[in-house]
């Protein structure tokens, strides 16, 4: 036997790729980045995805043709299950691809508008969500994204700083000559939530008369444009991210830089899977959760219970048992791919990983076999006959994968929705695409592992 036989080695995709499947890359990178740039909250890619579906011929599953195999179901507009039903009973077992929807933003707290006393500005307080490093985020573009109720239940969308034209909103950081006391404060605690306040608009209404003259004239301006009060923002889900699209990045331009790699790169990778699975005996599903960055809590979180309910009727069409009993039988016979990002090694702090057991960007799609902190706390970790299955399938289908985890014992950790889909007694692993710099407002991607993770999903879908 040969050395290079015996010895396990990640590959380079853009050493081992052909030309064609190089070009097939860099194409589906700018698909992706529209996708990007269309989809900023939760909300905006179920609304797409929806489109995508029913351009695919997808029905909605309560008002479905009975012959119809292509399915969806959407909870609450911000979380979305579809399938693809098999030549196999549904019953037999599904195969699941889960990615989730959200993504670490800046949200509106519900009473936002304030007056500034020492400058008249008309100011939005600020509520992070997810996981962020604060000082990333002052003093950057913000677009402003989401919806407005009306008493009347009227549901207004609001997006504001992504044309041409559009304003932009600011949360501005100190300025170093006078940030003597922040420069000795450690990382966590130089930029507190209470700083992160966005300047809405700085000129008063003309009417001497107003007590808070700048914010009422913000009010003016919001009424015009939106017939929206300030009794409207108690209700609204209103968030900030970063403004701008999508862009290659690199010399090369083999990477892609943009908002929320984490994790639309799956939720895309997932739903091109699914549209373009061919021949498959088991039934395909993609399911997009939401919260997933505050613990998938919630109606639209992993923690729901979308997915069983989803399985009940997707049964019950296929004309299958959907009782109690066959639900969970059919959950037991499920494989699924808990569809998340991983870090890939920064070069610039590459001390937090261990080099052989870490993702590298450009080596394909990662295969994570647990995560969680410390002593594995809260982890998945995947059953070896399932992790040995999806390496065959994804060696077999040429597949361009890398195993690796999170990083160095005990420097830190995190989680995926894995943990909550194996309740179900479903096989589970946590399989997606490395990302450089997770969290911050400019995420970076491989168009490499971007094109393997699209080819890993449809591969499980068609063989696993
Ligand atoms: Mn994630
Ligand atoms: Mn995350």
């Amino acid at each position: 036997m040969k050395i290079q036989d015996l010895t396990y080695q990640k590959s380079n995709f853009w050493k081992i790729a052909t030309e064609t499947e190089q070009k097939k890359a860099f194409k589906f990178a700018d698909e992706y980045k529209m996708f990007l740039n269309e989809c900023k909250t939760a909300r905006e890619t179920i609304t797409l995805a929806e489109e995508v579906l029913k351009k695919n011929g997808f029905q909605n599953i309560e008002t479905a043709k009975s012959d119809c195999k292509k399915l969806y179901a959407i909870y609450r507009r911000k979380s979305l299950v579809a399938a693809v039903i098999g030549d196999e009973p549904v019953s037999k077992g599904i195969n699941i691809v889960a990615p989730h929807v959200d993504t670490p933003r800046v949200d509106l707290k519900q009473s936002p508008l304030y007056e500034d006393k020492n400058t008249g500005m008309a100011m939005l307080r600020t509520h992070y969500y997810g996981g962020i490093k604060k000082y990333q985020w002052m003093s950057m573009p913000l677009a402003l994204h989401g919806v407005v109720v009306k008493n009347n239940g009227e549901l207004i969308n609001i997006t504001i700083g992504e044309e041409d034209g559009d304003p932009i909103f600011i949360m501005p950081d100190l300025l170093p000559h006078l940030a003597a006391d922040q420069y000795k404060k450690n990382v966590s605690e130089a930029v507190k939530a209470a700083n992160m306040n966005v300047i809405l608009s700085t000129i008063p209404c003309k009417d001497e008369k107003v007590k808070e003259a700048f914010k009422h004239h913000a009010l003016m301006l919001l009424n015009e444009k939106y017939g929206i009060r300030e009794a409207d923002f108690l209700s609204a889900e209103l968030e900030l991210v970063p403004a701008g699209k999508a862009r290659d990045a690199g010399l090369d331009k083999s990477m892609v830089a943009g908002y929320g790699h984490d994790d639309r790169v799956c939720s895309f990778t997932a739903l091109e899977a699914l549209i373009n699975t061919q021949n498959n005996k088991k039934t395909s599903m993609v399911f997009f959760a939401d919260k997933e960055e505050i613990g998938s809590e919630g109606n639209t979180g992993a923690k729901g219970i979308q997915v069983i309910d989803f399985v009940a009727d997707l049964l019950k069409a296929n004309k299958e048992e959907y009782n109690s009993y066959n639900v969970r039988k059919t959950m037991i016979n499920t494989q699924i791919i808990s569809a998340d990002v991983n870090a890939a090694i920064n070069p610039n702090f590459p001390q937090v990983h261990e080099k052989d057991n870490a993702v590298v960007m450009g080596n394909g799609v990662s295969i994570t076999k647990f995560t969680g902190a410390r002593g594995k706390a809260g982890a998945n970790d995947a059953n070896a006959e399932f992790t040995a299955k999806i390496m065959d399938i994804f060696n077999k289908d040429k597949v361009n994968w890398q195993f690796g985890a999170l990083g160095q014992v005990d420097v830190g950790g995190g989680g995926t929705i894995a943990k909550l889909l194996a309740i179900y007694g479903s096989e589970v692993i946590d399989c997606g695409t490395g990302v450089v710099g997770m969290h911050s407002p400019c995420e970076l991607v491989s168009k490499g592992d971007l094109y393997s993770t699209f080819k890993a999903y449809k591969t499980f879908f068609e063989k696993a």
